[in-house]
């Protein structure tokens, strides 16, 4: 099966990166998008998690992976900003959206509130009073649990994020108390190298649980799934998913408990590439168009752990395979920090109006870039090949 109808609002498709380089040289960067490989993705995701699959749509809220998530059968947003929550009513209205931000304002909540949001996470008793001061009796509090430090992800999202087990006991007492249904939450981290940590969450939530009495309907296990980056190191999804699913057989099943999940980076970061063009060569660095003030800004915060998979291809869009050397790569803005923090063994051939192709930057790519020095990429295409992950080659 080659292409599919070009989605609404995106009218730049692709049959291949080598067609979309060939007809249009861009100076600028480009994020491709490939629907067909993240709606098989999410497919995947959605059939092994032993729950319901949230989207989490901070790692990227463009409309296509909306309406994407929505065809692989996705039905419930993580949001966590009146923009986000926009978007998700413009694109899937028939979504359930949960507002995962601990702390919000009295008018995000209002307006969630009005968009239909009836989920809020909370992670200490003034934001439940704050909520529940806004809104009725049918708000479901989700209450966030931290996990403690080291428990196997390259991002601690606890340190923000998540109250310590009596702040968290004592706000779903209070919500009890007030006459609410609270539900549960944690995040493991972004990232999270070790299914284990999934247990320990789920573990210490029913602690929690027994040691105030209060029985929940549902328990959402957070995001924190991985991607297969360059050297990652993690099983495959489906040892996670059977951790999760052990875990809730023994300790939450019991208990009528049912168990949501709401990944970002491990639906999303194969779904989408960066196209880069090489602006200058020197005899052992490039310059790039873009850099870690751009699309490729959280490579600055993964370092080796989000060691991207990536080609060269020339201006005609054909593939450079030569012997390789190491290249120091420097992003467009004036700025002495902007350089990937790892070389990129590329071709020795490797030429000016050249460009490279990063993969799995799906996910906190496009959404991160910022505007530094006036540059800023917002440019789409939509690639109807895949991208076979660590692989440079294109199964059409
Ligand atoms: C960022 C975030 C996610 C998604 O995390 P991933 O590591 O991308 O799976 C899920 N839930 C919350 C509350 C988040 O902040």
């Amino acid at each position: 099966m080659t292409g599919h109808a070009p989605a609404r609002g995106v009218t730049d498709s692709f049959p291949s990166v080598a067609a979309f380089v060939a007809a249009e040289r861009p100076e600028s960067p480009v994020h491709l998008l490939r629907p067909r490989r993240l709606e098989a993705l999410a497919r995947d995701f959605v059939a092994g998690f032993p729950g319901d699959t949230l989207y989490a749509v901070k790692c990227n809220a463009h409309p296509l992976v909306l309406w994407t998530m929505h065809r692989a059968g996705i039905r419930h947003f993580d949001v966590a900003s009146p923009m986000e929550i926009a978007r998700v009513v413009e694109c899937v209205p028939d979504g359930t959206m949960f507002y995962h931000h601990p702390a919000k304002t009295p008018g995000q909540i209002r307006l969630a509130w009005e968009c239909g949001v009836r989920f809020f996470a909370v992670d200490c008793v003034p934001e439940l009073e704050k909520v529940a001061a806004l809104t009725d009796a049918t708000m479901r509090p989700v209450v966030r649990l931290a996990i403690p430090k080291g428990s196997g992800a390259v991002y601690d999202l606890s340190t923000k994020f998540g109250a310590v087990p009596d702040v968290f006991e004592a706000t779903l007492r209070r919500a009890a108390q007030m006459g609410l249904k609270p539900a549960v939450t944690f995040h493991v981290g972004s990232q999270c190298l070790d299914p284990a940590a999934f247990r320990l969450g789920i573990e210490m939530a029913c602690a929690s649980l027994d040691r105030t009495g209060i029985a929940i309907d549902w328990m959402d296990v957070g995001g924190g799934f991985p991607a297969y980056y360059r050297l990652t190191q993690a099983p495959p999804l489906s040892a996670y998913f059977e951790v999760i699913a052990q875990a809730h057989h023994e300790l939450t099943a019991p208990r009528g408990i049912r168990l949501a999940c709401e990944p970002g980076r491990a639906l999303m970061a194969e779904g989408g590439s960066l196209l880069v063009r090489i602006n200058l060569r020197k005899p052992d660095a490039v310059y790039l168009n873009d850099g870690i003030f751009g699309g490729l800004t959280e490579t600055y915060w993964g370092k080796d752990q989000l060691s991207l998979p990536f080609r060269l291809l020339d201006a005609q869009g054909r593939l450079k395979n030569g012997p390789a050397g190491s290249f120091a790569a420097f992003g467009p803005t004036c700025d002495g920090n902007d350089k990937l923090p790892w070389p990129l063994d590329l071709p020795q051939d490797a030429a000016e109006g050249d460009y490279i192709e990063f993969n799995l930057i799906g996910a906190y790519g496009r959404e991160m870039a910022a505007r530094y020095n006036g540059m800023h990429s917002d440019r789409v295409a939509v690639i109807d090949a895949d991208f076979a992950g660590h692989q440079a080659e294109e199964i059409v």
